[in-house]
């Protein structure tokens, strides 16, 4: 299998890059083909902005969505975004890696987002009508392919517990989860989290990286997380509200996870 792991953490000596590159090793090990995105090495772009369009002509408007449309279409895009969604189109699996920093990613791991996921390759896919509103939310130009997280924080695992000062983790990823990668159409694992980074020594790496090879050992086989999906007809189209006989009198993020 191809997996792509995205990898956003300026110091080559971090224990982020020591369990990159235990990942990169152990996967490569199970005859897995590796491409790793280390964003900070690449010193990649973090900023939408006009010059990712290359032939968007400088007195016109910018309007981002549009220029992002045409561009994909016509060829124009900046040359690291099409190499990027390239690596995406090559992975069967693609793992997110960053430190928790503010709470979500780290700036240029959501530059590289907003980026490489153009209208017309991670939304804007598919029929927009009153009955079908896009590909998206389990359907869309990545569907068939798994994601995970990465992700590592100082907090303990307690602060990010389901009564956690932090708020639940599962909470604090939604948005990249539901938003960024299931809506494109990935089938998203939960998460590998290592927390309370501070006090990792070296019995702490070893015990992490047999937990991480597990999670990368279940990369074709474990359980995704059980959203709900678009157009399966839990929603009602357009206003794209559950419908009410789901989760009756239930609200927030736990009503788009299927129910056992
Ligand atoms: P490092 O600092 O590189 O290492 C952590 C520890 O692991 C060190 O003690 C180091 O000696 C040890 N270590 C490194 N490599 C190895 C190895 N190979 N073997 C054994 N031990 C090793 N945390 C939160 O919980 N929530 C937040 O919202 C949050 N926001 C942040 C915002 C910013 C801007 C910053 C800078 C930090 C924030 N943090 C937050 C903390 C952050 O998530 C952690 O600092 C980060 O996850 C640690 O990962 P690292 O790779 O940088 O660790």
């Amino acid at each position: 299998m191809n997996i792509l792991i995205v990898y956003a953490h300026p110091e080559p000596r971090s224990l982020n890059a020591a369990l990159k590159d235990f990942a990169v090793e152990h996967l490569r090990q199970q005859g897995h083909s590796v491409q790793v995105s280390d964003l900070y090495a690449m010193k990649f772009k973090a900023v939408l902005d006009a010059d990712d369009y290359l032939a968007h002509p400088a007195a016109e408007r910018f309007n981002p969505s549009e220029a992002s449309r045409l561009a994909l279409a016509n060829g124009t895009q900046a040359d690291d975004i099409a190499a990027e969604q390239a690596k995406l189109q090559w992975a069967d699996a693609v793992i997110l890696q960053f430190p928790l920093w503010w709470f979500g990613l780290p700036a240029i791991l959501k530059g590289w987002v907003e980026r490489v996921y153009a209208y017309g390759f991670a939304y804007g896919v598919g029929e927009h009508s009153d009955h079908h509103w896009g590909d998206r939310y389990g359907e869309g130009r990545l569907a068939g392919k798994r994601a995970m997280l990465m992700v590592s924080m100082g907090g303990w695992a307690s602060h990010y517990s389901e009564r956690g000062i932090n708020g639940p983790l599962n909470d604090i990823l939604f948005p990249i989860h539901h938003g960024m990668l299931f809506y494109p159409g990935f089938e998203v694992l939960p998460p590998f989290a290592v927390y309370r980074t501070s006090r990792m020594d070296s019995d702490g790496f070893t015990t992490a990286c047999a937990q991480l090879a597990q999670r990368l050992d279940g990369l074709w086989t474990d359980a995704p997380i059980a959203f709900r999906r678009q157009n399966g007809g839990d929603y009602a189209i357009p206003a794209l509200t559950l419908r009410p006989e789901l989760a009756p009198g239930e609200s927030g993020l736990s009503v788009h996870l299927l129910h056992d």
